[in-house]
């Protein structure tokens, strides 16, 4: 059921069941973080293997206490300037965590989510939420409550409606290792705002085997379409000729007799806007039987390398 009544949400994951909740950066697929039946349910029903961990949502900073055992001060100073909002740290874990949400590690990924509706939903449970991107394992996020319902139909009793997501990508997510941050994932929050407040970030080189973070996995956010990611489209769209190509395009529409439909992410250049349409037009190119969607990669800076990020992922092979 789609909904904006916050009672409903509520009753259902005090019942243990699962609720779709609006954030600023995609839909989450949330349960009580304290439940092992919720957490359970969530990793069904999204197929999720279960070496990818949960984020756990939090309602306010006083809170992190009973989460993490450990927060250090380059944490602080993140979650003073960036919450509510699209970044997730990961610290390590409080003994209420169960392992469960947190694969095993010893790690738990936590953020304040920045919308209305999930904070005041929030402020009334008195346990914290669970909640990775609420798509089956490794397809498109959805940034919309109708794309959660074409995911999940009824299988999900109650999706809480919150509007089209502001941001529209995953929150970016940092960890601590001695005293250094590091990038686990590129996300809503550019790294340049984050380097802004404690200086050069290092990035964590990944390992697909176990990977620190779920949207680290190789082949992820992908269109059921076949997808290519490029630098050069006129070449590209001319080796498919004859074919029904779609594009997703950053800003300048292509001239061409080939090309069924074209996506344009921002006509203004605008990087934000750019990654705020970026899944809904991955949706909606996805739905029009195309034989082929060719992306275009963006400046690498920015927002631009979130985006870049994630069309490098839709697009790779197994
Ligand atoms: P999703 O937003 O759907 O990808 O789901 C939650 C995200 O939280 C995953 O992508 C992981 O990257 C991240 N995450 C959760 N727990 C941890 C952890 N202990 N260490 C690193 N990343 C984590
Ligand atoms: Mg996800």
């Amino acid at each position: 059921m789609i909904t904006t009544d916050i009672k409903k949400a509520k009753e259902a994951l005090i019942n243990g069941q699962l609720v779709a909740i609006p954030t600023e950066t995609v839909y989450g697929l949330a349960g009580n973080a304290f439940s092992q039946i919720a957490v359970e349910k969530i990793f069904q029903l999204k197929k999720r293997p279960h070496h990818n961990p949960l984020i756990v949502h939090i309602k306010s900073a006083e809170y992190l206490s009973e989460i993490a055992r450990e927060i250090p001060p380059m944490a602080q100073k993140l979650a003073h300037h960036f919450w509510p909002g699209p970044l997730t740290l990961v610290l390590k874990k409080h003994e209420k965590i169960q392992n469960l949400v947190t694969s095993g590690n010893d790690t738990v990924a936590v953020r304040i989510p920045n919308h209305q509706l999930t904070l005041e939903l929030l402020q009334q449970l008195d346990f914290p939420l669970a909640a990775p991107s609420a798509n089956p394992f490794g397809s498109i996020s959805p940034t919309t409550a109708e794309h959660v319902y074409h995911y999940f139909k009824d299988e999900l009793e109650v999706i809480l409606d919150g509007g089209a997501c502001e941001m529209g990508i995953e929150s970016t997510i940092i960890g601590f290792e001695n005293n250094q941050a590091i990038l686990y994932r590129h996300g809503s929050l550019a790294i340049e705002e984050i380097e802004k407040i404690i200086g050069p970030i290092r990035y964590h080189t990944h390992n697909n085997e176990t990977p620190k973070a779920p949207g680290m996995l190789t082949r992820h956010y992908a269109p059921k379409t076949k997808t290519y990611l490029t630098d050069d489209l006129t070449s590209l769209i001319a080796k498919f000729d004859g074919q029904k190509i779609g594009l997703l395009i950053f800003k300048n529409p292509v001239k061409s007799n080939h090309v069924v439909h074209q996506e344009i992410l921002s006509s203004a250049g605008n990087y934000t806007e750019a990654a705020s349409n970026l899944y809904g037009s991955m949706h909606h190119l996805d739905k029009l039987d195309l034989d082929v969607i060719i992306a275009q990669r963006l400046p690498d800076e920015h927002l631009g390398k979130t985006i870049n990020d994630r069309l490098e992922r839709a697009t790779k092979n197994g």
